[in-house]
């Protein structure tokens, strides 16, 4: 193995002459008072490493000896991530004493004595590549496969295989060759470098269907496919955070991996409180059983941020190898960028916008690629849809992590400063925002076949009718409320309602905070009703007073459980206020 020796130390950043080969990405351990120390070579110039220290080394000197590993940064896979709480090099949090990291100190991501009941899926003689199952145990209500190593080259054949049964991690489950002649034992777990895609699928398939977040200025007016992509971005306080655990909290699918990225350690602490008591909403469990933590905040080392939403990332490709649904977030994709900038700002390398490094664009377009639905080989299909928060300093969406998101991510939620400071909730602009789901054929006609006929009309509707609002708004508020043809103040009041009764949402509301597609497309339908219907009004105070009853009515329906009585009380007192024909809730 090869060997080297500090030569210089610029805070986290070591620069190490080595005395042999060593590769890109490769990692070391420094000595420090019997501790090893974990760093990453981030850049190789001759006989000189630069390698980013992922722990805190206060005390390293010039001169202290580091060991490489010849190995790359590499997460553990296998029964048991889920539910846990990791940190950016997939430690377990919870098998530490004290919540957070000592320098040195290590805590192996699974427990490779904890037992698991596993069933072979094959007999002897079969033939296998790379992610196809052999085998299959049960984690909390997941199948959790049991596949032929990532890294596995070529076809094996099983030679052995363990009969179904209860056994530890760690054991030996099947013995494979292959036709060189080589064999060897598989255990229930597998090695994978985190910075390297999972690519044993057959094929990614174009996004066609609606992952349902819950919420309805994101499902009905911009929804994101199921492995699509979306990016949030926000001003410090506008939602970034509570709109993503909203999500995690809604959404149905099978695997939710929630990276914490840099952001502050008591929202993190915050959401390990509240995460093991709630209900998963699709199933009726925890909602902890199908979801895994991966956190590095803001008081643990720069650099393990980098590896955190890669950690995150590999194991969302595992579970979807298995054939899974798997939701990943990542808060905030901005701290990745920031200790990317630190990086490369220390290293001296010719600096791009914002002194972010040259190679930004092309790291984060790498990182949004790796999401999406796939095929495997047997014909089984798993996605990861990716939503990432990015927080642009003072709000400028110029800025070179939003503009470089931008131009991979598939779908634009934008937090509005304006809408975050008024209170109206999710703050998501409804007009500035984008789904680019909503001009694929497929998508279209999914929505067409499992929502309604003319879904996207009805949406597009509302959207006009939300830019006529703030236009005529404009006009009111240039010219006055007296000098203004009625129909402006009508219009206005007509984008108010869609605003606070249909897109406005409270996140905090057990009934309100999850709406699902049916009921969000009675919703609309009943608002766009209203706003179809010819009123009369005496003068502008009537149309306000108009609206603001109906506004509460609707506010009122989206508190009351779907269908219940009291949501039906408010209906029918709707109907009353316009005569609307009754439509069947
Ligand atoms: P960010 O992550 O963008 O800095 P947060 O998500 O922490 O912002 O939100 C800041 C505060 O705004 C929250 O503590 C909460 O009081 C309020 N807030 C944000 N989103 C909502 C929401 N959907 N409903 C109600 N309050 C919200
Ligand atoms: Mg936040």
């Amino acid at each position: 193995m090869t060997k080297g020796k500090i030569t210089a130390i610029l805070s986290n950043l070591l620069q190490v002459e080595v005395d042999g080969p060593i590769r890109q990405n490769e990692i070391c351990y420094v000595l420090k008072a019997g501790e090893e120390l974990m760093a990453e070579v981030i850049k190789i110039n001759g006989n000189i490493a630069f390698a980013q220290l992922f722990e805190a080394g206060s005390g390293l000197k010039a001169g202290d000896p580091v060991r490489f590993s010849g190995e790359l940064l590499e997460v553990s896979l296998g029964p048991g991530l889920l539910s846990k709480n990791f940190d950016g090099l997939q430690n377990d949090l919870e098998a530490m004493p004290g919540s957070f990291i000592q320098a040195g100190q290590r805590t192996p991501a699974l427990d490779l004595d904890e037992e698991y009941e596993f069933t072979p899926l094959v007999e002897p003689g079969a033939v296998l590549e790379a992610g196809d199952a052999f085998g299959e145990v049960p984690e909390n209500a997941l199948k959790h496969a049991i596949m032929l190593p990532f890294k596995f080259e070529g076809k094996w054949e099983i030679i052995e295989i363990a009969p179904a049964g209860t056994y530890p991690l760690k054991h030996i489950v099947a013995k494979v060759k292959n036709d060189k002649g080589e064999s060897r034992e598989l255990s229930m777990v597998q090695k994978w470098p985190v910075k390297w895609p999972i690519k044993n699928y057959l094929r990614k398939e174009r996004p066609a269907e609606i992952f349902r977040t819950g919420l309805r200025v994101i499902d009905s007016l911009n929804p994101i496919a199921e492995g699509g992509t979306a990016y949030i971005p926000g001003a410090f306080g506008t939602g970034k955070t509570v709109l993503q655990q909203a999500i995690a909290k809604n959404n149905r699918a099978e695997v939710v991996i929630l990276v914490a990225c840099g952001e502050r350690a008591n929202e993190v602490v915050e959401i390990f409180h509240s995460f093991p008591e709630l209900e998963d909403l699709a199933t009726g469990r925890k909602l902890k059983d199908k979801t895994t933590i991966v956190c590095n905040t803001s008081n643990m080392p720069v650099a393990a941020r980098e590896a955190s939403v890669y950690v995150g990332m590999t194991m969302a490709e595992y579970y979807r190898s298995m054939g899974h649904k798997v939701l990943l977030l990542a808060d905030s994709t901005s701290r990745w960028a920031q200790a990317l900038r630190e990086m490369s700002n220390r290293m001296e390398e010719l600096p791009g916008t914002d002194a972010f490094p040259v190679e930004l664009p092309a790291v984060i377009a790498n990182f949004y690629g790796r999401a999406g639905k796939v095929e495997m080989r047997n014909g089984t299909k798993g996605s990861v849809t990716f939503l990432g928060t990015v927080s642009p300093a003072g709000g400028n969406f110029k800025e070179p992590v939003t503009e470089s998101t931008s131009k991979v991510a598939r779908c634009f939620y934008a937090l509005s400063q304006k809408r975050a400071d008024a209170k109206r909730y999710p703050a998501i602009d409804p007009l500035q925002s984008y789904s680019r789901y909503l001009d694929y054929e497929e998508f279209q006609a999914f929505a067409a076949k499992n929502i309604e006929s003319d879904w996207i009309e009805k949406v597009n509707r509302a959207k006009n009718l939300l830019s006529k609002g703030i236009e005529a708004r404009d006009q009111i508020s240039i010219l006055g409320d007296d000098s203004v043809p009625l129909d402006y103040h009508r219009d206005f009041w007509k984008s108010e309602l869609i605003d606070f009764a249909f897109i406005q949402q409270d996140s905090f509301d057990d009934t309100d905070m999850n709406s699902s597609l049916e009921r969000q497309s009675f919703m609309l339908n009943r608002v766009l009703d209203i706003c179809d219907k010819p009123q009369e009004f005496e003068d502008f105070s009537a149309v306000s007073a108009f609206y603001k009853k109906v506004i509460n009515l609707f506010k009122q329906m989206n508190y009351s459980d779907f269908e219940s009585d009291d949501f039906q009380k408010f209906n029918t007192e709707l109907e009353a206020l316009f005569n609307l024909q009754s439509t069947e809730a």
